[in-house]
């Protein structure tokens, strides 16, 4: 059930960190320095998956493979976006928050509120959570941001 994660990970190797953007996030999870203030965003990644799709060399069948478990989650936990979908133009966009550690379940913790991540940073272990934004149309699903919840442990940087 981990695959995506995976998959994102590795997306995310070639991408320069920058800023997140929290403006299009809607007050949940929402702001960076409420969470961490090392966040990577891989839009580069995202952009580049949308112009192979709108280039023809991907199909909507490669770019729009959200697994079932992930297409649940965004139904029942999913927090609406403002953007339209960058496949299938609908505003049908949300987004996830997967937390990843020690003690979290393996195919990850959702989380959708600032509560959730006070939840993660008092378990005093740290946790990596990423972001995945998922359009309930067509299934589009990309990684958007990734960020540590530090558990309560002094920031360390790690550029
Ligand atoms: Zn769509």
């Amino acid at each position: 059930m981990v695959g995506w994660r995976q998959r994102f990970q590795q997306v995310g190797a070639s991408v320069v960190a920058r800023p997140a953007r929290p403006s299009t996030l809607k007050g949940v999870v929402s702001s960076a320095s409420e969470t961490s203030d090392a966040v990577v965003s891989y839009r580069l990644a995202r952009d580049r998956q949308i112009k192979a799709f709108h280039e023809g060399t991907k199909t909507e069948a490669e770019v729009c493979d959200a697994q079932p478990e992930l297409r649940r989650v965004a139904h029942h936990h999913g927090v609406a976006l403002t953007d339209e979908c960058p496949i299938c133009e609908l505003p049908e966009l949300v987004l996830v928050t997967f937390a990843f550690g020690a003690g979290l379940p393996n195919g990850g913790r959702v989380i959708s509120k600032l509560r959730d991540v006070r939840r993660l940073r008092a378990r005093g272990k740290p946790s990596d959570c990423y972001r995945i934004e998922v359009c309930q149309s067509c299934w589009w699903n990309h990684l958007r941001e990734s960020f540590s919840v530090d558990g309560g442990q002094p920031a360390t940087s790690t550029g």
